[in-house]
């Protein structure tokens, strides 16, 4: 029998590209976003079902379920794609900015996850894919609510892994790199954001804007065909494994966070992000 993956945020990049990927691998997609005029050639597959879903609409939410389920008689899979960068100094964004940063980037995906899991657990089987970051393992520079926003879904993602467990429900995390080669870079400062200029920090954003610039020159020039591979190994390895870090530019730095000690990665860190900074 065909499985059927539902995907959050396809109107463009990672999640426009796995949506792709799954209806090539003969799988039912049932292709999500705020705004399906966005859907492109996702419109000339058979096996793809394209339905309105805004992760900050709870009645989209169900909507979209109950329409895939509807046409294609059940959910395997769902992958929490839909999300965004709100990059910037901390000081300079408001409340409000950051408040829509977790409703997208956490408690949206919070929101689908609660509303799939009576499928799920009436299935006794399910797999729940976040995409989360290389953020959502370590703070960057210009990036502290972006990571908070993916430190938070990375925690809930770990525990919930527990809860479903036994219910035969998996919980995956994705940690793609900084390549920014989709829409993201576009989002980034962009109108949703709000951020105010503040002058003082303007000798650090020149700085660490380098920085930045020196990373992206190191990045995987095919991490979206990498970043969708795993997505599609995630839903399909039949294991229980949580994290899948695709993407060669943030293994360095996930290394020095995750083998060594904390000094040894204050250290690393500090030569990427303070030193060349002084
Ligand atoms: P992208 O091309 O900008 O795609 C983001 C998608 O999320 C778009 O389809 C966008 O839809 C959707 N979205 C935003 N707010 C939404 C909402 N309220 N409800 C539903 N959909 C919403 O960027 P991307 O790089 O593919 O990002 C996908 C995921 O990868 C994000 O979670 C991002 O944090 C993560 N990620 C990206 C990178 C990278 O370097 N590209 C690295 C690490 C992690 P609209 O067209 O309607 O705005």
């Amino acid at each position: 029998m065909k499985k059927t993956v539902l995907i959050t945020g396809t109107s463009s990049g990672f999640g426009a590209a796995v949506a792709h990927f799954f209806a090539e691998k003969g799988w039912n997609v049932i292709a999500t976003m705020r705004d399906t005029h966005k859907a492109g050639d996702l419109r000339n597959s058979d096996n793809v079902l394209i339905t309105k879903l805004d992760v900050q609409d709870a009645v989209t939410i169900e909507s979209a379920i109950a329409a895939g389920i509807e046409r294609f008689g059940r959910i395997d899979v769902v992958v929490n794609n839909a999300g965004y960068g709100l990059f910037g100094i901390f000081e300079s964004a408001s409340r409000e900015a950051i408040q829509t940063q977790f409703d997208v980037n956490v408690f949206g995906a919070m929101d689908v996850t609660r509303a799939i899991l009576p499928h799920f657990r009436a299935n006794h089987a399910g797999t729940i894919i976040n995409i989360s970051s290389g953020a959502g393992a370590i703070g960057f520079p210009m990036a502290s609510i972006y990571s908070a926003s993916k430190f938070a879904l990375e925690g809930f993602s770990e525990g919930l892994r527990y809860e479903l467990a036994s219910l035969g429900i998996r919980v995956k995390i994705i940690e793609p790199g900084g390549a920014m080669q989709t829409g993201f870079m576009a989002r980034v400062g962009g109108e949703s954001t709000g951020l105010q200029l503040i002058e003082d920090y303007l000798p650090f954003l020149g700085k660490i804007g380098k920085v930045y610039g020196g990373m992206q020159e190191a990045a995987d020039p095919d991490a979206v065909e990498k970043v969708v591979a795993a997505i599609f190994e995630a839903a399909t390895d039949g294991t229980d494994r949580l994290r899948y870090t695709p993407t060669n530019d943030i293994l360095p730095i996930l290394n020095a966070r995750r083998s060594s000690s904390e000094e040894a990665y204050q250290l690393f860190t500090n030569s990427l992000f303070v030193s060349q900074n002084e």
